[in-house]
Protein backbone atom coordinates (compact mmCIF):
# COMPACT_ATOMS: atom_id res chain seq x y z
CA UNK A 1 0.00 0.00 0.00
CA UNK A 2 1.33 3.43 -1.04
CA UNK A 3 -0.04 6.89 -0.43
CA UNK A 4 -0.62 9.69 -2.61
CA UNK A 5 2.38 12.13 -1.17
CA UNK A 6 -0.04 14.97 -2.01
CA UNK A 7 -3.61 14.54 -0.65
CA UNK A 8 -2.03 11.47 1.58
CA UNK A 9 -4.70 9.14 0.34
CA UNK A 10 -3.94 5.48 0.31
CA UNK A 11 -3.57 4.14 -3.27
CA UNK A 12 -2.12 1.37 -4.71
CA UNK A 13 1.48 0.95 -5.31
CA UNK A 14 0.50 0.29 -9.26
CA UNK A 15 -1.37 2.93 -9.86
CA UNK A 16 0.68 6.39 -11.63
CA UNK A 17 -2.10 9.02 -10.99
CA UNK A 18 -3.72 9.77 -7.17
CA UNK A 19 -7.19 8.26 -7.30
CA UNK A 20 -8.32 10.47 -4.95
CA UNK A 21 -6.71 14.22 -6.35
CA UNK A 22 -5.49 13.14 -9.71
CA UNK A 23 -1.81 13.30 -8.45
CA UNK A 24 0.66 12.82 -11.71
CA UNK A 25 3.41 10.88 -10.36
CA UNK A 26 6.92 11.74 -12.29
CA UNK A 27 8.26 9.13 -14.41
CA UNK A 28 10.64 6.92 -12.28
CA UNK A 29 14.46 7.22 -13.19
CA UNK A 30 15.52 5.80 -10.90
CA UNK A 31 15.52 2.36 -13.15
CA UNK A 32 17.62 4.22 -15.71
CA UNK A 33 20.47 1.50 -17.23
CA UNK A 34 23.56 2.30 -15.58
CA UNK A 35 25.93 4.29 -17.97
CA UNK A 36 28.73 2.79 -19.81
CA UNK A 37 31.95 3.31 -17.79
CA UNK A 38 35.12 1.16 -15.86
CA UNK A 39 37.58 -0.78 -17.27
CA UNK A 40 35.10 -2.76 -19.19
CA UNK A 41 34.25 0.11 -21.63
CA UNK A 42 37.97 1.74 -21.70
CA UNK A 43 39.87 2.48 -25.03
CA UNK A 44 42.57 -0.28 -23.39
CA UNK A 45 39.25 -2.77 -23.09
CA UNK A 46 38.64 -2.02 -27.11
CA UNK A 47 41.72 -2.47 -28.05
CA UNK A 48 41.83 -5.89 -26.64
CA UNK A 49 39.03 -6.77 -27.64
CA UNK A 50 39.87 -6.14 -31.30
CA UNK A 51 43.30 -8.16 -30.77
CA UNK A 52 41.48 -10.61 -28.85
CA UNK A 53 38.83 -11.17 -32.36
CA UNK A 54 42.09 -11.07 -34.56
CA UNK A 55 43.84 -13.78 -32.38
CA UNK A 56 40.50 -15.75 -31.77
CA UNK A 57 40.18 -15.85 -35.90
CA UNK A 58 44.11 -17.43 -36.39
CA UNK A 59 43.53 -19.65 -33.24
CA UNK A 60 40.48 -20.92 -35.31
CA UNK A 61 42.70 -21.57 -38.68
CA UNK A 62 45.66 -23.32 -36.33
CA UNK A 63 42.75 -25.63 -34.90
CA UNK A 64 42.16 -26.36 -38.54
CA UNK A 65 45.63 -27.30 -39.06
CA UNK A 66 46.31 -29.23 -36.55
CA UNK A 67 43.20 -31.00 -37.20
CA UNK A 68 44.09 -31.78 -40.69
CA UNK A 69 48.34 -32.60 -39.55
CA UNK A 70 46.73 -34.93 -37.01
CA UNK A 71 44.41 -36.86 -39.29
CA UNK A 72 47.26 -37.38 -42.32
CA UNK A 73 49.55 -38.89 -39.37
CA UNK A 74 47.19 -40.79 -37.86
CA UNK A 75 46.41 -39.47 -34.62
CA UNK A 76 42.60 -39.70 -35.13
CA UNK A 77 41.64 -38.19 -31.57
CA UNK A 78 43.34 -34.94 -32.10
CA UNK A 79 42.08 -34.51 -35.50
CA UNK A 80 38.47 -35.49 -34.84
CA UNK A 81 38.15 -34.49 -31.45
CA UNK A 82 41.00 -32.30 -29.77
CA UNK A 83 40.59 -30.05 -33.07
CA UNK A 84 37.54 -29.79 -33.87
CA UNK A 85 36.62 -28.78 -29.72
CA UNK A 86 39.56 -26.21 -30.22
CA UNK A 87 38.22 -24.38 -33.41
CA UNK A 88 34.59 -24.35 -31.96
CA UNK A 89 35.44 -22.96 -28.93
CA UNK A 90 37.92 -20.09 -30.67
CA UNK A 91 34.70 -19.39 -33.12
CA UNK A 92 32.47 -19.21 -30.68
CA UNK A 93 34.73 -16.50 -28.73
CA UNK A 94 35.31 -14.31 -32.00
CA UNK A 95 31.53 -14.68 -32.32
CA UNK A 96 30.58 -13.14 -28.82
CA UNK A 97 33.67 -10.69 -29.52
CA UNK A 98 32.29 -9.44 -32.40
CA UNK A 99 28.39 -9.36 -31.12
CA UNK A 100 29.73 -7.10 -28.35
CA UNK A 101 31.20 -4.94 -30.75
CA UNK A 102 28.02 -4.09 -32.65
CA UNK A 103 26.51 -2.03 -29.90
ZN1 LIG B 1 -3.71 12.37 -3.94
Amino acid sequence: MAFCPKCKAEMSATEIVCPSCGFDFPTATTDSPPGKSGIAHSPLADIALMISTFAGSIACLIAIGFSLISLSTGQFFNGLVLGPIAFFLQLGMVVVFLRVQED
